[in-house]
């Protein structure tokens, strides 16, 4: 069976890289490209037989999935308008807002929402890694993430580093929002037991890499995932957009979709 899909941002690093992707599957097709009206890619074809549009309306229209790798006021804004036509979602876009995060809570309602901050096999397996490994060491060993990114990546801390960070501190039994550090200058004084610090590195084309690092006393563990190519998170979100079109309404994340809970 074939799942018609509604690509978001057609013109962007990660629309192109989604398209490209589905190009020789056959489990997904394109059926629709929705982007700004003033994106480069409005008006031309960039799937057999898709036209890039600006008409938020019938792009949703055309497929019971959409896949959104844009801004976080476009991800909210979208949507709202797909919970009337009850369209599924996979949710790329990191850095959300909290009226994004309540707009995606609404939709899933009325329809399967994937969102992940990473949709490749190999950062979800690490997700699981570090949370035995945080599990598995306490708080005794100090828990600290570093990411890389592209020159162009509006948010950080990455929404992958944050979502490593919260793994951690689940498995230890912490709240992510009480020992989060993501910024050290000046005299900050010794380093608070528990705490887990987020740094990120910004720069040139990197797709994105991410190591988690346990220090004890005397040995450390380094825990890293490197990105090398768009396409294994394209070929993540045409997984899980298959996936979500079979779904019963609710919110979904990439372990979900691999079968990993
Ligand atoms: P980009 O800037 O290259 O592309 C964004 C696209 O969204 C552009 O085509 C832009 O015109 C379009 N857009 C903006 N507003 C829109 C609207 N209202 N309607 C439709 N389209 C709209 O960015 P990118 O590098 O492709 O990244 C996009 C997002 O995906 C970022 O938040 C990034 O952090 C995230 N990302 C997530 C993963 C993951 O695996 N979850 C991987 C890579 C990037």
């Amino acid at each position: 069976m074939t799942t018609a899909v509604t690509v978001l941002g057609p013109s962007g690093r990660m629309g192109k890289a989604i398209l490209a992707a589905a190009v020789g599957r056959t489990d997904v097709r394109i059926a629709a490209a929705l982007d700004r009206s003033d994106a480069p890619d409005v008006g031309k074809e960039v799937a057999p037989g898709v036209v890039t549009t600006s008409l938020i309306d019938a792009a949703l229209a055309a497929a019971p999935v959409y896949i959104d790798f844009t801004t976080p006021n476009a991800t909210a804004a979208i949507a709202s308008q797909a919970r009337q036509r009850r369209i599924a979602a996979v949710v790329g876009t990191t850095g959300l807002t909290q009226a994004g995060e309540r707009a995606l809570d609404e939709l899933a309602e009325v329809a399967a929402v994937v969102g992940a901050p990473n949709f490749s096999v190999g950062v979800n397996l690490l997700l699981g890694l570090c949370a035995l490994a945080a599990k598995t060491l306490g708080t005794a060993w100090d828990a600290e993430i570093v990411e890389l990114h592209h020159k162009a990546k509006r948010d950080a801390p990455s929404g992958t580093a944050l979502g490593l960070a919260r793994a951690i501190a689940a498995a230890r039994g912490q709240d992510l929002e009480q020992v989060g550090r993501y910024a050290r200058s000046g005299d900050v004084g010794p380093r608070p037991a528990g705490e887990i610090g987020a740094v990120a590195v910004r720069g040139g084309d990197v797709v994105g890499e991410h190591t988690a690092y346990f220090f004890g006393a005397g040995e450390r563990i380094e825990l890293s995932h490197r990105a090398t190519d768009r396409a294994i998170f394209a070929h993540g979100a045409l997984r899980a957009a298959v996936w979500a079109a079979g779904q019963k309404p609710g919110r979904y994340d990439m372990i979900d979709v691999l079968g990993m809970r």
